[in-house]
């Protein structure tokens, strides 16, 4: 659709004769989702939401033409009267801070010059600058923490690899996003996929790598185009391959592609994956920093962590830790959805609270419903009720109020939801996508789905929850990898917040 008026857009500049002093940019993602698609007209800063085809002509008739604004076009929130908006006086931008994010939105992610115009590369030059050990411990000051769910201090994934004695070393960025309702790393890698790139190539300069491979879900057919074309870009201009910049170091990056099992977002499972072999995780240590693809020192790093590595090195990690809480620096991209108003992508600094992600930036519940709970870290998580709104986002915050931060998917519930329901659909997918390698995962998830619809059937029996709860357990304590032992975690949470659901179930027999 975006293209479609885009067109439209060259069609009319060229009828008004104007193309010489307008550019027409498609660019990544927003973020808005819900208002989308947008049109930005600068320098003025003017955001148009909800385009369709037949608003172009007057788009370019009113606001190119003679500067002035379509009115009933401007995204105008219910609090303001103003009539001309920028977008960072939206609430839903204005408390949110760009770093992994940085450029989409803006950029043409097809032009590299794009991407260099807003500071890309700058941070690689400056890391070729100083010696490897330099910029592991800038990483490390900076305090980041993996994005991909586990929050492993980056660094210190870096410095592991670093110290390994090997003819060879890789860089793997895991882009194998699979939670239901998660799309941050498809937008950052449709967005400013050069930016990926060069965290990539920094982390493989920090290490000792000169090659890098990107594992990319098949289904992200536009991140994998653009990712190709930024790859290609680079290439021709110098920045990967032989002699980067100029310099010694060599580095290239090759991509591989997932076929969509969740499994193999899983690290151990992921480098299988890549090896050509079946994508099953396999038991750690060795961690892939000492033994990982092809038995060589691998970092596996996220598509949203890599990205936040160019802004550490170009703007240094005091800069990048400025924001966030004691031990979680920086920023975090959640992809807000479920009932709530603002349905989109937003990158928030660590520590804010999930009242202001929820009603500030997601604009609250739609039809002036009562929020019920809010499920983050995707199957792996949990849900967090009201009495939790006040709570801080960050890495430890979210485990020890029962939940997790995981890649960043945030689904907000309404009052009308079943939190049962809400708990058999996580585990539906977990048993989908179960590898199946070892047993308490692979049977234990299905025993406890069978109780779930046993009970959402009105067939359940009371013994059911005390089996449900012991199941659970085993699950946890004895599956090989982390889809296993956090599988059960919507279930304890539902079972914690909302057992009155379970056994109005049971009771009521519907
Ligand atoms: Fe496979 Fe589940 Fe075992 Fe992980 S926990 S290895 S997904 S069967």
């Amino acid at each position: 659709h975006s293209e479609e008026i885009k067109n439209r857009f060259e069609t009319v500049i060229k009828e008004k004769g104007i193309e010489d002093k307008v550019t027409v940019n498609l660019v990544g993602c927003f973020g808005f989702c819900s208002q989308g698609p947008f049109v930005k007209i600068y320098p003025e800063d003017t955001l148009y939401r909800m385009v369709k085809i037949e608003d172009v002509d007057e788009i370019v008739e009113t606001d190119l033409l003679d500067n002035k604004i379509v009115e009933r076009l401007l995204y105008v929130e219910p609090t303001t009267n103003e009539k001309k908006i920028k977008q960072d006086d939206i609430l839903f931008y204005k408390k949110q801070r760009r770093v992994a994010l940085h450029g989409c939105g803006v950029i043409n992610p097809e032009d590299i010059n794009e991407a260099l115009g807003m500071g890309g590369y700058q941070g690689l030059k400056r890391a070729l600058t100083m010696t490897r050990q330099e910029v592991i411990d800038e990483v490390l000051k900076a305090g980041l923490r993996g994005r991909g769910g586990g929050g492993f201090p980056s660094g210190k994934k870096w410095q592991f690899a670093y110290n390994q004695d090997s003819d060879e070393k890789y860089v793997v960025c895991n882009g194998d996003e699979g939670d239901p309702g998660a799309f941050m790393d498809r937008s950052i890698l449709e967005g400013n996929p050069l930016a990926v790139i060069e965290g990539m190539v920094i982390a493989g300069y920090a290490i000792g790598a000169s090659n890098g491979y990107f594992y990319v879900r098949a289904e992200y057919p536009t991140a994998l185009k653009r990712l190709r074309i930024a790859i290609k870009q680079a290439e021709e201009l110098g920045l990967l391959g032989n002699h980067i910049l100029g310099t010694s170091f060599s580095f290239r990056c090759h991509i591989r592609l997932g076929a969509g099992a969740f499994v193999c977002g899983e690290e151990t499972a992921l480098l299988h994956s890549i090896e050509g072999k079946r994508g099953m995780p396999r038991p750690r240590p060795p961690f892939p920093a000492v033994s990982g693809l092809w038995g060589k020192p691998t970092i596996v790093n996220n598509v949203e962590t890599l990205a936040c590595v160019p802004f550490i090195l170009r703007e240094g990690s005091e800069e990048f830790a400025k924001v966030g809480t004691e031990n979680s620096k920086g920023t975090k991209v959640f992809a807000l959805g479920g009932n709530v108003n603002n349905v989109g992508l937003v990158e928030v600094p660590m520590g804010t609270t999930l009242r202001e992600l929820i009603f500030d930036i997601g604009g609250g519940i739609p039809n002036g419903k009562k929020f019920k709970a809010i499920q983050t870290g995707g199957p792996s998580g949990g849900c967090l009720t009201e009495e939790y709104l006040d709570e801080p986002i960050d890495f430890d915050n979210l485990v020890a109020k029962g939940s997790m931060m995981g890649s960043g998917g945030a689904i907000v519930m309404d009052e009308d939801t079943c939190m049962v329901d809400v708990a058999k659909f996580y585990l539906e997918f977990i048993c989908d996508e179960s590898c199946g390698k070892c047993t308490p995962c692979r049977i234990g998830t299905k025993r406890m789905l069978e109780i779930l619809t046993k009970i959402t059937e009105g067939k359940g029996e009371m013994s059911d929850l005390d089996e449900l709860e012991e199941l659970s357990e085993t699950v946890q304590t004895n599956s090989l990898c982390a889809l296993g032992q956090t599988s059960a975690n919507p279930v304890n949470s539902t079972l914690q917040h909302f057992r009155d659901e379970y056994i109005a179930h049971i009771v009521d027999k519907k």
